[in-house]
């Protein structure tokens, strides 16, 4: 398979990067990408992907669009309000780059077709709005062998991960116990700034686009942490945990299962991280 003119024009920067090149373009146009929220980090992760040539995207959402979603969930303008964010998104990256198949998923992620949703994907882009779906979706990955991105973000911070599962530590190995109650507040209670979204969820597609390349040096095995108000990065590392109870030595999660509603509320999922790992 050869590119068409047009493909040599619309991605002439990146085909000229030793790392992509025809065959890196082509390896794109073959992959497919789950991205887990169309919201404020699943929004530029998606257009960076869609743009870049990713030949499917799935996006998973369950959500309307509402008139507060609009300051920072970029794929959605103000005459989306009240269509699904998946609807919105697909018609936005569509006419972005009509070569991308898009297929919205508007649904919850759940224990019973989280297995299903994931299997037929490459990758996983983690923008989850709420600790009950990041772990599940840590958990699928991790069962399924699949590459996960994790990013969270929160006030004028975020985080990202890259997750090889088995290889590197897992969301569970850095965070093995959901925190209590209210610990940290979500964006819905802090708030959060638009460009931080855009920080993260561009890194996001980065590391994806990385993934499906084999180029680079993937972000596992490190958290990074991102400053807004010092505009500073910083690296911490992470180890897989042998004890971790799904990607450990002696797993004691052998299959996705609900997780307790405990403290799950919308607007008050906490973290015992930094920042939070809210994604909207
Ligand atoms: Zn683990």
């Amino acid at each position: 398979m050869s590119l068409s003119e047009s493909q040599i024009e619309r991605y002439g920067r990146q085909l000229i990067l030793p790392e992509v090149g025809a065959q890196g373009q082509q390896r794109l146009a073959q992959a497919k990408v789950l991205v887990i929220g169309a919201g404020g980090l699943g929004s530029p992760a998606a257009l960076y992907l869609a743009a870049a040539g990713v030949g499917t995207l799935g996006l998973v959402d369950r959500e309307a669009v509402e008139l507060s979603n609009l300051h920072r969930q970029i794929l959605h303008t103000t005459r989306d309000i009240g269509q699904p964010k998946t609807a919105s998104a697909a018609a936005r990256l569509t006419s972005l780059n009509p070569e991308v198949a898009v297929h919205a998923l508007q649904t919850a992620l759940s224990a019973e077709n989280a297995a299903g949703l994931l299997a037929p994907y490459d990758a996983i882009l983690d923008g989850a709005d709420n600790l009950p779906t990041r772990y599940l979706v840590n958990d699928a990955c991790v069962l399924l062998d699949k590459p996960l991105v994790h990013g969270g973000i929160v006030g004028f911070d975020g985080q990202l991960m890259t997750i090889l599962p088995r290889r590197s530590a897992c969301f569970r190995c850095v965070f093995p116990e959901p925190p209590s109650p209210g610990e940290i507040p979500s964006c819905q209670q802090a708030g959060v700034l638009g460009p931080v979204a855009g920080v993260i969820g561009a890194l996001m597609a980065q590391e994806a686009l990385k993934l499906l390349l084999g180029a680079g040096e993937p972000l596992a095995g490190r958290l990074l942490t991102f400053h807004g108000r010092r505009s500073a990065f910083r690296e911490v590392p992470v180890r897989r945990d042998p004890g971790c109870a799904v990607c450990g030595d002696a797993p004691a999660i052998r299959t996705l299962q609900a997780l307790e509603p405990v403290c799950y509320e919308k607007g008050s999922d906490p973290s015992r991280t930094m920042v939070s790992t809210d994604g909207v």
